[in-house]
C-alpha cells in the first residue's frame, strides 16, 4: 500500500476488495464525497489538581469540572465517540456517519486518564482512546497495566505513541521502525485487541516513519495538524482538535463548529 493514500484511495480499495470477497454483503461503499468530517479531540491530563504549576504541565491539563462540562455539552448534542478503527471503517466504507461522531484521544498514559477522566467517560456513556508510551508504563504518574487490562475490559481503546517519547522524525529509520514494532506487540498483548494506530509524540513525523507504520499494519497516525479528519486526509497525518487548559465552553463548541451554548 502505498504511504500517502487518501481516505477515499483506501475506500476505492476497499470497495474493489469488497466486490470480489463479498458482492452478497450488504456493507455500503457509496461515495465518501458526502461523508461527515470527524472531530478526533486531543487530550493529555485530566486532573482534579494541578500535579505541577509548570507551564507545560498546565497546558497539558484539562481540570476535572472542565472535563466533565466538555462531556455534557457532548451528550446534550448527541455526540457519539468512536474509536479510531470505528472511524476507519466508518470513512472506508462509509457506514454509521452521521455528523455527530467523535474520538476523544488521550495522549501519554498519565494516570489521572484512569483516576478521573476513565470514571467520567463511564459516567458519561463515552469511549477514550489512550496512546501510551510502553516504557512509562507502571511508573509514577502513569498507567499501570492493571489499570489498562481494567479500561481495555470496559471498553476503552488503547494505542500506540511509542517505547519512548521521542521525536520519530529524526531517529534513525531502524530503531523507529523496532519502536513501532515493539510497543505495537506488548500494548496490544495488554489490551486484548491489535494496535493499528500511533500518535507521534510532540507531533513530529517523516516518510519514512509513514511507510513503517504502513508496513507493519497501522491503518493510520495522529497528528497535531489542527482541523477534522474528512474523506480527504491522508490516514498517516490525521488531523486533532487540541482542547485547551483555559477552554471556556464557548471556546470547545467553536472548535467542534457549533453555536456557543
Ligand atoms: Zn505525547
Amino acid at each position: 500500500m502505498s504511504v500517502r493514500p487518501v481516505w477515499t484511495a483506501l475506500a476505492r480499495a476497499a470497495a474493489i476488495a469488497c466486490a470480489v470477497v463479498c458482492a452478497a454483503s450488504a456493507v455500503p461503499t457509496r461515495g465518501l464525497a458526502a461523508a461527515p468530517a470527524v472531530p478526533v479531540l486531543m487530550y493529555h491530563r485530566v486532573d482534579t489538581v494541578l500535579s505541577a504549576h509548570d507551564p507545560i504541565t498546565v497546558g497539558l491539563t484539562v481540570m476535572a469540572p472542565a472535563f466533565e462540562a466538555q462531556l455534557g455539552f457532548l451528550q446534550r448534542h448527541r455526540f457519539r465517540s468512536i474509536t479510531l478503527d470505528d472511524m476507519w471503517t466508518g470513512m472506508v466504507r462509509h457506514v454509521s456517519a452521521s455528523g455527530r461522531e467523535i474520538v476523544l484521544t488521550f495522549d501519554d498514559g498519565y494516570e489521572d486518564n484512569y483516576t478521573v477522566a476513565f470514571p467520567l467517560l463511564r459516567r458519561y456513556g463515552f469511549t477514550g482512546t489512550f496512546f501510551v508510551v510502553t516504557s512509562t508504563v507502571g511508573t509514577p504518574d502513569h498507567l499501570t497495566v492493571a489499570q489498562i487490562k481494567e479500561m481495555a475490559a470496559a471498553g476503552m481503546a488503547f494505542e500506540s505513541h511509542g517505547q519512548h517519547h521521542v521525536d520519530f522524525s529524526a531517529l534513525p529509520p531502524s530503531i523507529a521502525r523496532h519502536e513501532l514494532e515493539n510497543s505495537k506487540r506488548l500494548i496490544g498483548g495488554w489490551a486484548g485487541d491489535p494496535v493499528t494506530f500511533f500518535a507521534y509524540p510532540s507531533g513530529r513525523y517523516s516518510e519514512s516513519v509513514e511507510r513503517s507504520l504502513a508496513d507493519l499494519g497501522y491503518r493510520g497516525a495522529v497528528t497535531e495538524i489542527p482541523g477534522f479528519v474528512s474523506a480527504t486526509s491522508r490516514p498517516y497525518e490525521l488531523e486533532r482538535v487540541r482542547v485547551a487548559h483555559d477552554d471556556s465552553l464557548a471556546e470547545y463548541a467553536r472548535k467542534l463548529r457549533l453555536p456557543a451554548p
